[in-house]
């Protein structure tokens, strides 16, 4: 059993609001150093809100997000930034005029363990052909993809949030991403994935939570997973 007390990121009672809309009712659960932490859940369970939480880009948030033993809860976004998380949101953010470069230039470099732009095309080599000659939009949804969980390793973070990274994608693609997800992985990131893909998600994570209606309602590990199939049937209606 992991110990709470030694998580990367600790989640604990959070609540979240747009404007008057109470989003997330008590959300608790771990991550620690290393891991690939998946949730799970329907659409409008709270996944997105939870990751939105963590970074501080809600209306409204209340109880406890300890990264490093820090508390994170009444920090700006910029502040939680520098302490060394970033999200890759699912509309990903790909800017239309700017070329791949110009993209992956974007996010300032703020922390120390940075990847270098050559580390990034070694993870991403198809960016690398697309270099200065594309624009964002003339690039495939995966590109663009790659383009934005890329433009995130820049930061220097250290705890990385992607959202929905295969979404509307093709499964050669997604294969890629799996891929790159396990890489990042080996080089010491971790990683909190929103996924409505379990069997995406089983390629790369190691435990998963499910959420529904704003609150975590079960949770497994990646050896568990087979004898809870129908469970999760049940929990993601698919
Ligand atoms: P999805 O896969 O559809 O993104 P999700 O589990 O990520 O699902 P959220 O996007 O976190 O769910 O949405 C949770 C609830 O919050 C939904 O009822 C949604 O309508 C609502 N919601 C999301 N964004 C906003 C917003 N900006 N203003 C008001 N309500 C919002």
């Amino acid at each position: 059993m992991l110990d709470a007390r030694n998580a990367l990121l600790a989640v604990k009672d959070l609540q979240a609001w747009y404007g008057e809309s109470h989003i997330l009712h008590g959300v608790n659960f771990d991550v620690h150093e290393g891991e690939v932490v998946t949730l799970l859940g329907r659409n409008g369970a709270g996944k997105t809100t939870t990751l939105k939480s963590i970074m501080g880009m809600v209306g409204r948030r209340q109880g406890s997000v300890r990264f490093e033993g820090q508390e994170l809860i009444d920090r700006s976004s910029d502040q939680i930034a520098r302490a060394g998380i970033a999200l890759c949101p699912e509309e990903r953010g790909i800017f239309a005029s700017l070329n791949v470069e110009e993209n992956l230039l974007l996010p300032p470099v703020i922390r120390p363990g940075g990847l270098s732009l050559e580390r990034i095309f070694e993870l991403f080599p198809n960016l690398y052909e697309r270099l200065g000659s594309s624009q964002g939009t003339k690039l495939s949804g995966g590109e663009q993809q790659m383009l934005a969980i890329g433009r995130i390793l820049r930061t220097g973070a250290r705890l990385l949030l992607l959202d929905e990274p295969t979404e509307g994608l093709a499964p050669v693609i997604i294969q890629q991403i799996g891929k790159t997800i396990r890489a990042l992985k080996e080089q010491g990131f971790t990683i909190l994935l929103v996924e409505q893909n379990f069997r995406f998600a089983a390629t790369v994570a190691d435990r998963y939570y499910v959420m529904e209606y704003g609150r975590i309602i079960d949770q497994f590990a990646t050896s568990e997973l087979d004898a809870n199939v129908e469970k999760l049937h049940d929990y993601l209606g698919v």
